[in-house]
């Protein structure tokens, strides 16, 4: 049983307490709009926070792990507590894009309507983003007129990107990104050597969590065939789809990873950004405005859906415009 307990990532800490306090008042909100630094584990810090206000005997922010509370949920059986997120049609096996209204009108019903316990109830949905407008509309309605004893928690990395009718019906809570010096203490506590953490909190532009993803999926290799391949693709002496199949093994997300980062040291290389090189030419400017062009493209093509034939169609595309600008000569 003790498996099911997640364990506590040192940075979320100051939102645990928060969260305690605010029980221990009495003051918790009925919404709470939770923005995380990372995409990763949402799921992890939901089950922990959720864990942490339903149990009977918190030690400070640590769940006592053998109250009633902290036993169901361990187990899966409290019925009061809801997931929702985006699902895999059975068909297709593709991740769905959005939550779908049905999926919040079920939540609504199952938390907002019935009571199996006497404790809080909590309805947890993430990445709160991808709720779309019909499916946050009727999650609005219910907060209008809230129920008791319901927290709602909304995780997101872009809180932006939730219609501000939503927004403001919650309370905010933020967890700061761990700085460098906490990040590289917890990926070393995973196992990985100091050398490459720091590599791979690079890599993964100061995300631990993602950096840990990006280890366990072993990206550097990933990255050094990936540059060896990349350079024969700009010869000519690859094409394109060889380029994508030779990634085809790799996770989409640890793809996508990889050509945001060619990407942004393309943009940053071309915008002479850290360079000593003085001034630059017409045609410095024009391939740097290409570049940031592609780059933005490139994030919306490649967000598709996790599909991966849809996927290295996309890729395909990006890379022969970002070949076309790199080796275009400008008169
Ligand atoms: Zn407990």
């Amino acid at each position: 049983m003790e498996a099911d307990i997640p364990t506590l990532l040192p940075w979320q800490s100051e939102v645990f307490q928060r969260a305690l306090k605010l029980k221990r008042e009495q003051h918790l909100p009925h919404a709470v709009m939770l923005e995380t630094p990372s995409d990763y584990q949402m799921e992890h810090l939901a089950r922990y926070l959720s864990m942490l206000l339903l149990c009977d005997q918190p030690q400070d922010i640590s769940l006592c792990g053998t109250c009633e509370a902290c036993r169901m949920m361990s187990a899966g059986t409290y019925a009061d507590f809801k997931l929702v997120t985006q699902e895999v049609d059975p068909k297709t096996k593709k991740l769905s894009k959005n939550i779908k209204i049905e999926q919040i009108r079920n939540l609504i019903h199952e938390i907002f309507l019935t009571r199996k316990y006497d404790r809080l109830k909590i309805a947890v949905i993430y990445p709160a983003e991808t709720m779309n407008k019909s499916s946050a509309n009727a999650l609005l309605k219910t907060l209008e007129e809230p129920a008791d004893d319901v927290l709602l928690l909304l995780i997101t990395r872009n809180p932006g990107r939730i219609p501000i009718t939503l927004r403001s019906r919650c309370q905010s809570w933020t967890i700061d990104p761990p700085d460098e010096a906490q990040s590289l203490t917890w990926i070393e506590s995973q196992g990985v050597n100091s050398a490459n953490a720091l590599q791979y909190l690079q890599y993964a532009g100061g995300d631990p969590l993602l950096a840990q993803n990006l280890q366990q999926h072993n990206y550097a290799q990933t990255v050094d065939s990936f540059k060896s391949n990349f350079s024969a693709f700009l010869r000519g002496g690859r094409s394109a789809s060889e380029l994508c199949k030779s990634l085809s093994s790799s996770e989409i997300a640890v793809s996508r990873r990889l050509i945001e980062m060619t990407l942004n040291a393309y943009c940053f290389k071309t915008c002479g950004v850290g360079s000593e090189e003085q001034g630059s030419s017409t045609q410095d400017r024009e391939r740097a405005r290409s570049l940031l062009d592609l780059q933005r493209r490139a994030q919306r093509q490649l967000q598709v859906e996790e599909n991966n034939l849809d996927f290295q169609l996309q890729l395909e595309d990006v890379l022969i415009s970002l070949k076309q600008i790199l080796t275009r000569r400008l008169n």
